[in-house]
């Protein structure tokens, strides 16, 4: 629906703009509150982008608030700078800068962490601008006499002084700050963003840059708070020292949370809602400073009830509705059967579709595409990994099995490079990739999937994919914030030819959360799958399902090797020894024996830990 109709969410605010001096009056906003509510919700686009978006809650961000503010501020009253608008993106990018060199800091840690640190920061802002800037700052006194904006057209000049003619210029700045957003959330950068906020683990392991996207999603929300924040001096003329406070942090999270976080009008609407009440508990009921107990229960009933705010809440029951009133979407490819087995009968009619195009790997070099020599890697006293040889050649359909604990999902973790070994050496292709980032890794070429799912929950299938082939496509980091990604053909084509393999082309927009659990375990692979790797390592692909369900899996798993070189990790024999063509049995963090099916099945030394009391594990 909303996705069908480009710039229609544009649209739609552009007629709100539009049409609000003409409504609010009559329900009681002064045109000084609304233009009030503008600047709020201009500062909270960007905290929406850093924490509905990517999940980084920040309680700092009054230090770019007032630090844009009082940059642009103090240009324009102590250094005679004539020049509002230019005042306002030197405040901007003043902000920005700042945001960067904080950001740098702050996000050294993540969660609980990283908010404490986002805390001590605005509160060091804060008496910085108090005590040792205040010669430039104000101080406690602020700087008066910040003029408004005008603009010289030629023919004429646009004053935008007070009330609905400031409101003009201001609505002009929101929309221009919102179109901008979108803009961003809809890019891969957004998507990547996205990704951070459900699973950075998983983030890093398909070779992305966490970190660089972080630190971006931070400088875009010290950008938006550095704009807002002048355009509060320039709404006020008066550069308010409170700007800094700590407070004003908190009352925009608490504005973001009762609009709705993660959808950029949120802290608009919340700034809406707390600004009516305040003027009207105080002004209409004579609450005074009462009114913060009434907006605190708001709050909590709010934040108990409706858990994504007021938008939230309109979302679900347009959805409610919606799904009520048309009939249940038809699958979009191929409609599937209503009692169809969730791991999807689908999966039986493989092989045709499949042999559908794939990434070259197959006309790649003879000889070992990886080799490991002498992996040790010990937790504690633990010796989970102990002196492993192991070579895997170029198109080769490798298996590993053993009973569980036998150190395989270690051995692969140090393959990949998320858990560096105690000791020992990893060379893929040739290259030695001992001590490397596991972004790094799987920018080379090597990547796994996790015995464990660790998908993207709260986003589609399609989502998910994307996510993954954009590490493919545009490396660990790039800037492509406003590139439309139904613009990227090879994109497209990369996830489309993932569904496919994995067979979950009818399920494309369904969320993570609301998939069965062969779907998610066939998407898990996809994910390691759309990063394109010339090596593929799947942990326990099998893990979790029924016996018809293995079967299926095996027959994915097959078409998905041609051309591939893969290894996989299974611990039920006769299941792996159909698919494979060399098996290394690990047992007890080490090498048991290594060779084809049929050797593995007639090892003595197989054979003795299987009748040894291994069988029961084996099953
Ligand atoms: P498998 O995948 O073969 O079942 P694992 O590699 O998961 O085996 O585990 C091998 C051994 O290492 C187990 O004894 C497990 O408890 C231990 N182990 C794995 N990861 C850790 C960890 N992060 N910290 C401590 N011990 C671990
Ligand atoms: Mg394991």
């Amino acid at each position: 629906m909303l996705k069908a109709r480009p710039f229609l969410i544009e649209t739609l605010t552009a007629i709100g703009l539009l049409a609000a001096p003409f409504i609010l009056p009559h329900l009681g906003f002064a045109p000084n509150t609304v233009n009030r509510i503008l600047v709020w919700g201009l500062f909270g686009i960007g905290f929406d982008i850093l924490f509905g978006f990517t999940g980084l809650l920040s309680f700092g961000q009054s230090a770019f608030y007032g630090s844009g503010g009082v940059f642009a501020a103090y240009l324009l009253t102590r250094a005679g700078f004539p020049y509002v608008i230019p005042a306002l993106f030197l405040g901007m990018i003043f902000a920005a800068v700042v945001g960067y060199l904080v950001g740098l800091i702050a996000l050294r840690r993540t969660g609980i962490y990283f908010a404490m640190i986002t805390v001590a920061i605005a509160e060091v802002f804060f008496f910085v601008e108090f005590n040792p800037l205040a010669d430039w700052t104000g101080g406690e006194n602020g700087l008066p006499g910040v003029p408004t904006p005008s603009l010289n057209l030629g023919f004429t000049t646009l004053d935008f002084d007070t009330g609905w003619s400031l409101y003009q210029f201001l609505a002009v700045c929101y929309f221009v700050g919102i179109v901008l957003a979108l803009r961003i959330v809809r890019s891969p950068v957004g998507a990547i963003f996205r990704a951070i906020r459900e699973n950075p683990l998983r983030a890093t392991a398909i070779g992305h840059n966490i970190h660089g996207y972080k630190l971006t999603a931070f400088v875009i929300a010290a950008a938006y708070a550095g704009f807002a924040g002048g355009c509060l001096g320039v709404m006020q003329a008066f550069m308010p020292p409170d700007a800094f406070m700590f407070e004003t942090s908190g009352q925009l999270i608490m504005q973001s949370a009762i609009g709705g976080i993660g959808t950029l009008f949120g802290p608009l609407l919340g700034a809406a809602v707390w600004l009516f009440l305040q003027d009207f508990l105080q002004s209409a009921l004579g609450l005074g400073a009462a009114w913060k107990l009434v907006l605190g229960l708001v709050f909590v009933l709010l934040v108990c009830f409706l858990r994504r705010g007021i938008i939230g809440g309109f979302v679900d029951l347009y959805t409610y509705f919606a799904g009520k009133g048309a009939a249940p979407e038809p699958a979009e490819e191929s409609p599937r059967p209503a009692d169809a087995d969730e791991a999807g009968s689908e999966a039986v009619r493989v092989p045709a579709a499949a042999a559908a195009p794939r990434r070259a790997a197959q006309a790649g070099p003879a000889g070992p595409i990886l080799q490991a020599s002498g992996l040790t890697r010990r937790f504690g006293g633990l010796v989970a990994n102990n002196n492993i040889d192991f070579t895997v050649e170029h198109g080769a359909l490798h298996g590993i099995i053993g009973p569980n604990g036998a150190g395989k999902s270690t051995f692969f973790k140090m393959l990949t490079c998320e858990l560096p070994p105690s000791s020992g050496r990893i060379t893929f292709e040739g290259r030695d990739i001992t001590g490397m980032t596991v972004t790094n890794v799987c920018q080379l070429g090597l990547t796994k999937s996790y015995q464990v799912n660790q998908l993207f929950n709260r986003l589609t299938v399609r989502e998910n994919v994307t996510v993954a082939a954009l590490a493919a496509l545009r490396g660990r980091f790039r800037l492509d914030l406003f590139r439309n990604m139904k613009k990227m053909p090879e994109l497209n084509e990369l996830v489309e030819q993932t569904l496919e393999l994995i067979r979950l082309t009818s399920r494309v927009d369904t969320p993570v959360s609301d998939l069965a659990y062969g779907e998610k375990r066939r998407l898990e692979i996809g994910l390691a799958l759309a990063s394109s790797p010339r090596l593929l390592l799947l942990d326990e692909p099998l893990a979790g399902m029924s016996p018809r369900e293995r079967v299926e899996t095996v027959a994915l798993l097959k078409s998905i090797s041609e051309g591939r070189t893969m290894v996989v990790i299974d611990h039920d024999m006769d299941s792996l020894f159909e698919l494979v063509s060399k098996v290394t049995v690990l047992q007890e963090g080490k090498v048991l024996v290594e060779g084809t099916p049929d050797e593995i099945k007639n090892n003595e030394k197989v054979q003795e830990a299987y009748l040894g009391g291994m069988h029961g594990v084996f099953e």
